[in-house]
């Protein structure tokens, strides 16, 4: 068997605010705090704001990295 240079965390998705954490914790780090059922929603719609944001920032760097590739495969032809 091969070993790994690092040792791999178990992670487990929380069912209630669909975020993960690690295995070993008995409740969620994230949501636990939270008590009454509207704050849980405020919370769960800003995480999906923040994942929406994070996959625009990534697509944008994306573009950059693709355009920065062209240009040098251009400067080289
Ligand atoms: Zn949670």
């Amino acid at each position: 068997m091969i070993q790994l240079p690092f040792r791999v965390i178990p992670y487990k998705t929380c069912k209630r605010c669909k975020k993960v954490h690690r295995q070993s914790l008995d409740e969620c780090p994230h949501c636990s705090h939270i008590t009454s059922e509207h704050e849980l929603q405020q919370f769960k719609q800003h995480n999906k704001q923040k994942l929406q944001a994070n996959v625009t920032l990534g697509l944008f760097f994306l573009v950059i990295a693709a355009l920065i590739t062209m240009a040098l495969a251009m400067a080289l032809l």
